[in-house]
């Protein structure tokens, strides 16, 4: 047989014909796979539940073509990259004829795939400064069937630099030189995906379990030329990926959903930096790896007192002595819970106030809305509805309210922009109640009376019931594409969902200004009323707000 992949293939895979799953649902009546025709008693969203999802469900496949950049065909989904793992080895690997190579310290399941399958595993171990030894690995590779390196490495974080990955794919045709991308996002270089195109034994695998927050959820893929895809379909199960694991993995990369990963993954970025440059400080540590990944791998002389001090705090952090003396791996966690470990560390402040931040995420048929607000901090403000006036009263909310706030709508704007309005004024206000948490400490009352030569009086207060009075009126029915009522009912919208009672009274001749200084109003009223410079006891007579 010398038709390439199937060349290098088991020779049992490329003689076998594919089991015949059944591609997704069409309109038809389906009396073909012996399903129920019956749905499943009561479970949200269940309607289809009795029957088998496709096996490469279109939709899912048609956004991750487009997450990675490349077409559809060139993707293998499964259970995680750790499936896409376990199918490369079961379609290329022999028992005790085929050989995988593995650079160690890396990712352990390389090495548990190949013996699981049976094949021989060649190991070509990092260089003392956590580099690749691209000679040996070079003269190494031509006796190896798949060779495994990851990019950025676990657990070293660091990435392969210069042109290894392009030498082993021309140096050997008849190997499949899999770069394993679990932490890409997480890196300031690009990745090898765009080297597809020039090499046909090229494989990367990526997963949604690391900067997508989906580990609980398992999908993840092998990009590779079509031939390769097409054989590893072959061996992967039937129906690995369920109908609940598509509509969760769709909506977590839905439009609105994609910014806030965004905003998340730049403040692990900045995390990652401050968490390394306080651990350096540490005198447990001796030595920290650069890392383009989220964590960071160290060294330490002194094991077994930061590991009395961390448990001090219940802080867990990754041991691999076993792999290296004085090696562990820390991930990298929200501000506080980094501020936690560093405290740990001996570094920094022992006395740590959570930040008050609430994360929403509001999905309806007329909009798709993600928001993130964080009444401790300033900045960033990044606001996009759709809606240019609106976007911009929405920004002076937040940086005269004096709050970071991440907001994105994608809404039915082709109809109006009622819902738009309506539904980021709910979504903020539920935000907004829920970052204040139990309330301790607050203001919770507010008053302003900004003197222009538009005036409004504002009164805001915390109470936890809802009420909203607006007196004013608007000399023009629109401001650009915003229409003027709408904006009485935002405020009405907002107090609903976080619980206030805001009075407004406004009075002027312009109805662009008559609206800003509604906005600017309220946003000067919340600030004090959010601020948590009062002490740590709630702000009611009842103790509770
Ligand atoms: C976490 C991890 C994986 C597994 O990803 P899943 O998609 O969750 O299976 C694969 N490779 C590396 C290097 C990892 O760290």
């Amino acid at each position: 047989m010398s038709n390439w992949p199937d060349s290098i293939a088991r020779p049992a895979i490329a003689a076998m014909s594919a089991y015949s799953a059944r591609g997704a649902s069409s309109g038809a009546l389906h009396l073909d796979a012996n399903e129920s025709p019956y749905a499943p008693p009561p479970i949200k969203g269940a309607a289809d539940y009795n029957r088998y999802p496709g096996q490469q469900p279109l939709a899912l496949m048609a956004r991750l073509a487009d997450l990675y950049g490349v077409p559809a065909n060139n993707i293998m989904l499964g259970r995680g990259a750790d499936e896409a793992i376990d199918i490369l080895l079961r379609t290329f690997c022999d028992a005790g004829k085929d050989s995988v190579l593995i650079c160690p310290p890396t990712f352990g399941y390389f090495k548990t795939a190949a013996q699981i399958q049976g094949a021989d595993i060649i190991e070509v171990p990092l260089t003392d400064d956590f580099t690749w030894d691209s000679k040996a690995v070079l003269t190494a590779a031509p006796d190896a069937k798949l060779i495994f390196l990851c990019s950025p490495n676990n657990p070293t974080g660091n990435i392969i630099e210069g042109d290894l990955i392009e030498r082993l794919c021309q140096a050997c045709p008849n190997s499949l030189i899999i770069v394993d991308e679990a932490y890409q996002e997480f890196s300031s270089t690009e990745g090898y995906v765009s080297k597809l195109e020039d090499y046909r034994n090229l494989v990367i695998t990526r997963t949604l379990s690391k900067a997508y927050g989906l580990a609980g959820v398992r999908a993840g893929v092998a990009i590779a030329h079509s031939d390769i895809i097409a054989l590893m379909r072959k061996v992967l199960p039937p129906y690995p990926i369920p109908r609940p694991v598509e509509r969760a993995v769709m909506a977590a990369l839905s439009p609105a959903a994609m910014s806030l990963h965004n905003a998340r993954l730049s403040e692990l970025l900045s995390e990652r930096s401050r968490l390394a440059e306080g651990m350096v400080k540490s005198e447990f540590v001796r030595h920290i790896l650069p890392s383009e990944a989220n964590f960071l791998a160290f060294l330490t002389h002194e094991p077994e007192s930061m590991l009395r001090a961390l448990n001090k705090r219940n802080v867990k952090i990754r041991d691999f002595r076993s792999k290296l003396p004085g090696l562990f791996r820390i991930t990298v966690g929200l501000p506080d819970e980094n501020t936690i470990a560093l405290a740990a560390f001996g570094v920094g402040q022992n006395e740590v106030k959570p930040q008050r931040v609430a994360e929403v995420q509001r999905t309806t048929k007329e909009t798709d809305i993600s928001i993130r607000v964080n009444l401790d901090e300033t900045a960033p403000i990044d606001i996009d509805t759709g809606l240019g006036f609106f976007d911009h009263m929405l920004e002076a909310l937040a940086k005269h309210g004096g709050f970071s706030l991440r907001l994105k709508c994608a809404g039915d704007l082709h109809i109006d922009a009622h819902h738009t309005v309506e539904d980021c004024a709910l979504a903020l206000g539920l935000a907004l109640k829920t970052a204040l948490g139990d309330k301790a400490g607050i203001g919770r009352f507010g008053f302003v009376m900004p003197m222009d030569e538009t005036q409004a009086r504002v009164a805001i207060d915390l109470s936890g019931r809802a009420s909203m009075t607006f007196k004013g009126a608007f000399p023009s029915d629109h401001v650009g594409d915003f229409p003027a009522e709408m904006c009485p009912h935002f405020f009405e919208s907002l107090a609903q969902t976080l619980g206030a009672a805001i009075q407004i009274d406004v009075e002027g001749d312009n109805t662009h200004h008559i609206i800003e200084a509604s906005f600017k109003g309220v946003a000067r009223a919340l600030r004090p009323a959010i601020s948590r410079s009062y002490g740590d006891a709630v702000p009611s007579t009842k103790g509770v707000l």
